[in-house]
């Protein structure tokens, strides 16, 4: 089964997705985790898909089918796949109905958090080159500046949380994917969420929202 998590950049799907994996067993698929893996690792993939993510702007969705279908691949039709960036458009949205008959769509949540916020958050964010963790200047800083607390890893600015391309992906969150909302919500498995302030109390929610309470 698939529970689709989204929201704008930066309203903390990663984050939440990660301690739902941890905590409750599920299995977190993140598109944007796995592209940046296929541009770390030099791929086809990775070298189509590099500047237009620099930039903030979708990569095609025919690229991200492909991406879909192997990460899910690897995933035990028997998990509950939390799905962190995945659709972002009703094209997506239909793609991933296509493949309904063994990871139906249980529920889709959104985190929301106000734009304002989510510049602040983005703006000051710093990440782990080694192992991906997420601090923030302010925040949540690092024991050591520059420095990651979990494995001392060099901190650095994900390419794209730069003032031009922040702009373009809370653009792109708004013209684009929020009209999935709707699709989820006539389909009866959309849920909302705030997903600001206490990220433990953001969780208890999710959560409950995840389960259907
Ligand atoms: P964020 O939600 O913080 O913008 P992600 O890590 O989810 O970041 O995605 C980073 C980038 O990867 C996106 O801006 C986009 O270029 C690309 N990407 C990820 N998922 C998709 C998708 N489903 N469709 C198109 N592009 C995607
Ligand atoms: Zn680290």
């Amino acid at each position: 089964m698939i529970v689709v998590l989204t929201g704008a950049p930066g309203a903390g799907k990663g984050t939440q997705a990660d301690l739902l994996a941890a905590r409750e067993g599920y299995r977190k698929l993140s598109t944007g985790d796995a592209l940046r893996k296929h541009v770390k690792a030099g791929t086809e993939i990775g070298r189509l898909a590099g500047a237009v993510m620099e930039r903030g702007e979708l990569v095609s969705d025919d690229l991200l089918f492909r991406i879909l279908s192997e990460e899910l691949g690897t995933i035990p039709t028997s998990e509950t796949v939390l799905l962190d960036g995945y659709p972002r458009n009703l094209a997506q949205a239909e793609a991933l109905d296509t493949l309904k008959a063994s990871h139906p769509v249980r529920a889709a949540v959104l985190l929301d958090v106000p734009r304002s916020e989510l510049v602040s958050r983005l703006s000051g964010r710093r990440v782990c080159g080694s192992c991906g963790a997420s601090f923030h200047v302010k925040e949540q800083p690092p024991r050591v500046e520059g420095i990651c607390d979990k494995c001392s890893g060099k901190l650095g600015q994900r390419p794209d949380d730069n003032p031009g391309s922040v702009a373009v992906r809370l653009d792109v969150f708004e013209k684009t994917t929020r009209p999935i909302l709707d699709y989820y919500r006539n389909k009866g498995v959309f849920r909302e969420v705030v997903g600001t302030g206490d990220p433990e109390s953001v969780y208890r929610q999710l959560n409950s929202a995840i389960k259907g309470k």
